[in-house]
């Protein structure tokens, strides 16, 4: 039998994708919802929600799942903190799979920053810097996927928040050996390029995501539906979906 999912922001890009390939993974949409549609008309009847709207759009809909004890994929970026905070403790109760990105490759990549950020730590004269570039309509800024980047460099040279340097200009000075640097590009229909970076006196280590079909994340997403199903409440990343643990 197949999965039933609860979709929303069915209507924008991601909603698109991951209906043009449920029936292939075996699942199938049984609501949809976008703007103005009332999430609760549909929810008794789903198997899982499945997430890909607006950042102000999760936490309530977040609550809900909770309400009715379904399991619920987030791929919806950019939340605020206080909404962060408040889904990371809904995922007590209910399971949750929360992912910046789906795609299978860039799991790969998290997976490859944690080990080289582990050879190439403070001590090591590398200095690691987040590029990202995406289409001219993406909203949010750094994306969800260079923020997760970010923080598996921040958390393996136990730096803090304020060594996160967005952008530089005017002049900012020597570059510290604490910072993190990471830079957005916005341009064209770029559907998503990630690139870490460890510059070094006289070498430099670039590892690299490119992301061309927007159909890799909710293929991922699908995976992560079908996966979550079962599994006790607690919140997991789609490295864990993966098996990719460092
Ligand atoms: P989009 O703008 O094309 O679509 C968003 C849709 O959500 C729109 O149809 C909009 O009407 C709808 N929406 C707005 N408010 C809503 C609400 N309150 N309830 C339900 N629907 C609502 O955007 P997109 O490119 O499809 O991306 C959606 C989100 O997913 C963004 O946050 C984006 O950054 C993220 N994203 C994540 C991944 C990933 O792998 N995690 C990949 C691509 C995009």
């Amino acid at each position: 039998m197949s999965l039933k999912i609860l979709l929303s922001g069915a209507k924008g890009r991601m909603g698109k994708a991951i209906q043009s390939i449920a029936s292939e993974h075996d699942c199938e949409i049984s609501f949809s919802v976008d703007l103005g549609d009332n999430a609760e008309d549909g929810i008794e009847n789903c198997d899982v929600v499945i997430d890909f709207s607006l950042r102000d759009a999760t936490r309530s809909l977040a609550e809900l799942a909770k309400q009715y004890n379904k399991p619920m994929v987030i791929g919806t970026t950019g939340h605020e903190k206080d909404d962060r905070t408040a889904i990371e403790q809904l995922s007590s109760s209910i399971p949750i799979v929360w992912a910046g990105n789906f795609s299978t490759g860039v799991n790969l990549l998290f997976f490859l920053t944690q080990q080289a950020a582990k050879v190439l730590d403070l001590n090591s004269n590398f200095d690691p810097e987040v590029i990202e570039m995406h289409h001219r309509l993406k909203k949010d800024a750094p994306s969800g996927t260079a923020d997760r980047l970010l923080e598996i460099l921040k958390d393996s040279r136990s730096a803090s928040e304020q060594d996160i340097i967005h952008g530089r200009e005017g002049m900012p000075g020597e570059r510290n050996v604490s910072e993190i640097g990471s830079h957005a590009l916005r341009g064209g229909d770029v559907v998503g390029e990630h690139t870490v970076m460890f510059a070094g006196i006289g070498e430099r280590i670039e590892l690299t995501h490119r992301a061309t079909d927007r159909i890799i994340f909710a293929a991922g997403a699908l995976k992560a539906a079908k996966w979550i199903r079962g599994q006790p409440a607690s919140l997991y990343s789609m490295q864990d979906v993966l098996g990719l643990t460092a």
